[in-house]
């Protein structure tokens, strides 16, 4: 609607990609860098300084197609809650900043796979399935399950 209101192409001009191969093209052909140089550096500082992934999450009209794919996506992931032990890796290596310890993959997740490739106790696998699992709890190998289940202690 905003590009026809401003007879402008606005998805080019504020989609990261689409700017760098522009400007990259200015850079080549013209000996210099256009304004798009300016906004994508800002958007580069938006992510770093204000909030993570924040313009790629908000505001870039690329993530908001991937966005939409993922949340019609039929391979998801699902973490085995029997095999989980709690370590929390698979949540510091997602690049998105999703949950996947309490199962909170969302539109978001993009099956990258790196949660399944830092699991040391391969609680996490590919399923087909259109939506996530309800949220499971604590890893049965985890602390917090043992204490309040104290007659599982076989784990
Ligand atoms: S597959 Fe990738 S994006 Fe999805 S939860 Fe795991 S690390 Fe995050
Ligand atoms: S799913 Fe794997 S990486 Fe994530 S908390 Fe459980 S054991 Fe750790």
């Amino acid at each position: 609607m905003l590009s026809a209101a401003t007879g402008s192409v606005l998805m080019a001009a504020i989609y990261p990609p689409a700017i760098v191969g522009r400007e990259l093209s200015y850079a080549i052909a013209l000996g210099g860098f256009g304004a798009g140089t300016v906004f994508f550096v800002g958007t580069l500082l938006f992510d770093t300084l204000v909030a993570r992934r924040g313009f790629c999450r908000y505001l870039c009209p690329g993530g908001a197609l991937y966005s939409l794919l993922g949340r019609y996506r039929l391979l998801r992931i699902r973490r085995i809650v029997e095999n989980c032990n709690d370590c929390a890796k698979c949540n510091a290596v997602c690049e998105f900043g999703l949950d996947p310890l309490r199962d909170h993959f969302g539109q978001e997740c993009n099956n990258c796979t790196a949660c399944i490739a830092v699991c040391p106790t391969q609680a996490m696998t590919f399923v087909l399935r259109p939506t996530d699992f309800p949220e499971q709890g604590p890893g049965h190998l985890g602390k917090q399950y043992r204490r309040t289940h104290p007659d599982q202690g076989a784990h």
